[in-house]
Order: structure tokens, then C-alpha cells, then sequence
């Protein structure tokens, strides 16, 4: 099932896209169904329901509902606009792209012996086809990052990995926009990666039940066409069981917690001479079983 946050005649909403893939069908329908309370948004929906109501969604859709709303007639946003709390993110979590930032700050230890961990600030993410917005006086070596997120689906402490996948709602596209400039001037990765409209998200969630584990999924970015990342999640060095129970040690994950789980290699400061973003440009993350999260740059 694939969830999406949407702005429709002028008012926020959310819901499932139907088979067809050109229409969603609203979730305060859906609810109405089930005689569930209808909550405000995606963020409050995981928080409540977690994944106990794929399966009575399930059966909602196979029967007959009618409201559909049209793609054409609904603004995508990011599923997780304005998450609860910042985006949890793992630095150098493909050994060829650690290889490849070993310039930047923490790079001496190519490849790491521990997961590495920052966080973005996401006030709010932006969607699909939302412009990344880049602020030309403060920056100007703008990189892209492709990502697989995951998002938390019930709270959980000291989590065993064989038991990660309880956890999990499911998965979406994340885009961990970087400014490289800012993050070596003030040697650290966060302000650099939490400017406005620097974490793209989306189109939509898709529930843990449509990629079984291992999780081993392409992924790849392309620059107005051009491939310039190009891997597979399996490629990982911290997989995600051992992402949620090394992050859950004495630290309680929340549902709808957003994880990145770091990018492969590829990004424009890997390349001789540096390949950055710069206005016009239009950036295509993919991910398989997931799609396509495309934005533009500004
Ligand atoms: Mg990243």
C-alpha cells in the first residue's frame, strides 16, 4: 500500500493511491469505513494505528469504495512533512561513497568501525516535484544524496535485529541534500544538510508488507538524466537490523521516526572537477519497489 500526504482544494489530507496508480482514495473515507477515528495527518495515523490496520485497509479497498480523488487534482507533499522530531541519518554507510568524501570532516577512517549518526533538521521536508531551494550568497557547492528512509511504525527500546522489522512502517525516498562548503567550514555535517528545503521526501510510503527482508532494493539518482549514482541496499555496511538496534540502545524510537540510511557513491563531490547542483537542474532519486522521488533546483 502506497500512503500519501497531499494538499486538495486548498486543504491538507491523506491516503492510499489506488491500483491504477492516477488516483488516491482519502483516508477520512477509508476510516469512515472501518468506524475509526479519522486523524489529521499521516505523522498521527502511523502514531496511532502503526501497522495493526494494513490488513483491515485491505479489505476496505477490495471492496467497493467510490471517492476517489484524480493525481491531477492533488499536490503531493512530503508524506512526513514536519516530522515529530529531526530526520535521524547515517554519514558513510556505503564503502565506496565513504571512500569518496574522505576530504570532509570525520573522513580519516574511510570506512567505519561503528554506524555513524547526525540528524537533519526537516522544518518542513519538501515533495515530489517541490523546488530545492538554494541560497546563492550563503552556498554554493550543493550536493545531492539518494537515500532509502525508513520510517518507525511503533516506539521501541534496546530492539533485538531480529525483531527490527516489527518496528518498521515502512519505507520511502529520501534526498539528504548537502552543502559541502558549509559542512567543512564549520566541521560538522548539520548545518549543512538543514537548510530550507534541503530533505526532500516522498512521493509516498510504501508499508513494510510490499519489500520483505532482507531489504535489497536498487537504488540510484540520476542529474537532468544523466546516472550519476547507481547501487543496491544490500550494499549497506550497517543493514537496517542493525541500524534500529544500534540506534535503539538506551535511545526509545518513536513511531514515525525517520531514518536515512546513508548514500552510495557518485555524489558531485566525488567527482574530479566536483559535480554540484546549480539551478535548472532536476534531480531523480530511485528507488526499486518504491519509485521515483524527483525534484527541481532553484
Ligand atoms: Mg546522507
Amino acid at each position: 500500500m502506497k500512503f500519501v500526504s497531499y494538499i486538495y482544494d486548498g486543504n491538507e489530507g491523506y491516503g492510499v493511491f489506488n491500483e491504477d496508480n492516477i488516483s488516491v482514495f482519502p483516508m477520512n473515507v477509508l476510516l469512515g469505513k472501518l468506524n475509526r477515528k479519522v486523524l489529521e495527518n499521516l505523522l498521527e495515523f502511523i502514531r496511532t494505528y502503526s501497522d495493526d490496520i494494513i490488513l483491515e485497509l485491505g479489505n476496505v479497498l477490495n471492496g467497493s469504495v467510490d471517492n476517489t480523488i484524480s493525481i491531477d487534482d492533488i499536490k503531493i507533499t512530503a508524506p512526513i512533512p514536519y516530522p515529530r522530531r529531526n530526520v535521524f541519518c547515517l554519514g558513510k554507510n556505503y564503502a565506496d561513497h565513504a571512500m569518496e568524501v574522505k576530504s570532509l570532516p570525520g573522513g580519516k577512517a574511510a570506512v567505519p568501525d561503528y554506524p555513524i549518526y547526525f540528524t537533519k533538521v526537516t522544518d518542513p521536508a519538501i515533495g515530489h516535484m517541490d523546488k530545492v531551494i538554494i541560497p546563492k550568497d550563503y552556498t554554493e557547492k550543493i550536493d545531492y544524496e539518494v537515500e532509502l528512509a525508513i520510517i518507525i511504525g511503533k516506539d521501541g527500546k534496546d530492539i533485538s535485529p531480529d525483531d527490527a522489522e516489527d518496528y518498521i512502517f515502512g519505507y520511502t525516498i529520501g534526498n539528504d541534500i548537502s552543502a559541502r562548503d558549509i559542512q567543512t567550514k564549520h566541521v560538522q555535517w548539520f548545518k549543512g544538510k538543514s537548510l530550507d528545503t534541503f530533505t526532500p521526501m516522498g512521493p509516498y510510503i510504501v508499508d513494510k508488507s510490499e519489500i520483505s527482508f532482507p531489504i535489497e532494493l536498487d537504488i540510484n539518482c540520476k542529474i537532468n538524466g544523466e546516472i550519476r549514482q547507481n547501487s543496491n541496499t544490500k550494499n549497506l555496511i550497517f543493514d537496517i537490523p542493525t541500524i534500529i538496534s544500534d540506534l535503539s540502545k538506551g535511545l526509545t524510537l518513536r513511531a514515525g521516526d525517520i531514518i536515512l540510511t546513508g548514500t552510495p557513491s557518485g555524489v558531485g563531490i566525488g567527482f574530479t572537477p566536483h559535480k554540484y547542483l546549480k539551478s535548472g537542474d532536476v534531480v531523480e532519486c530511485y528507488v526499486e519497489k518504491i519509485g521515483s522521488l524527483v525534484n527541481y533546483v532553484k
